[in-house]
């Protein structure tokens, strides 16, 4: 997390920076929220969600793939 972040879920807590909620942000974090479910565990997802973003980079990791690919942009 940076000061650049602006959306960041943990598990069932999703945390927006003031002034930015839209629904495109909602969406894409509600899909983390997901992703943290089919995963089992936080554990498990931070795991896998940690080493992606090492292995892959943010914008191309699994997880920030999928969850862009949510996003509702209405
Ligand atoms: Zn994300």
């Amino acid at each position: 997390m940076t000061e650049d972040t602006i959306g960041l879920t943990l598990g069932y807590g999703i945390y927006i920076k003031q002034g930015y909620l839209t629904r495109r942000l909602l969406s894409h974090e509600l899909r983390h929220v997901h992703q943290y479910e089919q995963a089992g565990s936080h554990e498990a997802f931070l795991t896998r969600y940690i080493g992606d973003i090492i292995r892959f980079g943010y914008l191309d990791s699994p997880y920030e793939v999928d969850a862009r690919y949510h996003e509702i942009n209405i």
